[in-house]
């Protein structure tokens, strides 16, 4: 049984020595537990945070200890009520091919009709984070203009499709051509701008000739310097993330407090979990849109266990296009 450990804790972008693969034993599952085959590893950005040794939300990962996080799996052993063998389940587990649970840590997927991976994107954490986020925090009317940072991966491209869904003229910021199409031609964004080309600056002020409502900040820095100068009065900014500086050592210091007084804009930073008491509504209704074709995505799957530290860095690179996934088993 393979596991995939912290070795050590990584200074920038976390290269193969801070991974180490290890084989360990299968526990046999006790009452009221699971043995689960993982089937997908979800990467996300905020595990880079976790594998340093900071005080932030989430608790650090462990030397020498497995990773762990969201998983996707199939039960083959169960000695649990409600649950049986080749049911599917999703979970923070720690990434391993096999894992025994308590049954309590995992639940099953709510349908079986959808890909499996879909509960570790659109339908799950990221899509919970769009959906919080944005209607929450965001609030965005009809007619106004929404900005999304990182708009083609697995939280921005939710967030802009359901700003779409209610009414929002939406514009989406990524990194290349192909991304920046993707937005226009197959998530309806009404624009789509190219951060990382030479006259950004240039193509965001024509995407947003009526200035910002509502930004929808994935990842901070010198783009985000850019939007700040289009917002509204009384803009709203839904503060997820800021993944431009999670590999960076540099204080990005204070940037955004002159253009907020000016606009008496609302910038709030909020973690997925505050929206808890609004799961099940939440997975309802994104459930609902998918099925009714009102929200796609675009996935990044990459196959083997052993792919999981390149899979991670992806993220950083802009080398995933939409949610990044690790395939671990063909069961
Ligand atoms: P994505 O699927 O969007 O993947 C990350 C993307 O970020 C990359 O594809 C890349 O896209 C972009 N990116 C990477 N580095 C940079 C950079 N230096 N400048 C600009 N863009 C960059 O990831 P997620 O959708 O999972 O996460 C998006 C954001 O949401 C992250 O900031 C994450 O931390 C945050 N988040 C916050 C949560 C919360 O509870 N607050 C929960 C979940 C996510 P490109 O090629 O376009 O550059």
């Amino acid at each position: 049984n393979e596991q995939l450990v912290l070795a050590k804790r990584p200074a920038g972008l976390p290269q193969d020595d801070v991974f180490r693969f290890e084989e360990t034993d299968i526990k046999t599952p006790a009452n009221d537990e699971l043995l689960i085959e993982s089937v997908y590893i979800s990467v996300d950005p905020y595990m880079r945070g976790r594998m340093n040794d900071a005080k932030s939300y989430a608790k650090p990962f462990s030397l020498n200890e497995p990773l762990n996080g969201h998983i996707v799996g199939r039960v083959t052993e169960s000695n649990a009520d409600g649950f049986k063998e080749n049911d599917v389940v999703t979970g923070r587990l720690p990434w391993k091919k096999f894992n025994t649970v308590s049954a309590k840590d995992v639940k099953k997927v709510a349908s079986t009709d959808v890909p499996f991976h879909l509960y570790l994107s659109t339908l799950g954490m990221p899509g919970h984070t769009a959906y919080g986020g944005l209607l929450n925090i965001g609030k965005p009317e009809p007619g106004e203009t929404v900005v999304v940072s990182a708009a083609s991966g697995a939280v921005g491209s939710v967030v802009g499709q359901i700003a779409k869904i209610k009414g929002a003229k939406v514009i989406g910021i990524a990194g290349g051509t192909k991304k920046v199409n993707y937005l226009t031609e197959e998530l309806g964004f009404d624009a789509g701008v190219d951060y990382k080309a030479d006259d950004f600056k240039e193509k965001l002020a024509e995407a947003v000739p009526d200035g910002v409502d509502v930004y929808y900040e994935n990842v901070g820095g010198t783009v985000s310097d850019e939007v700040f100068k289009h917002l509204n009065r009384f803009a709203r900014i839904p503060v997820c993330g800021t993944i431009s500086s999670y590999n960076s050592k540099e204080d990005n210091g204070p940037r955004v407090q002159g253009q907020l007084v000016k606009s008496q804009a609302l910038m709030q930073g909020f973690l997925v979990a505050q929206f808890e008491n609004q799961a099940e509504e939440i997975s309802q209704q994104l459930a609902a849109w998918v099925e009714e074709g009102k929200i796609k995505s675009e996935v990044t799957i990459a196959e083997g266990f052993d792919k999981l530290p390149e899979a991670f860095r992806n993220l950083f690179t802009g080398n995933n296009f939409g949610k990044q996934i690790v395939k671990v088993s063909n069961s």
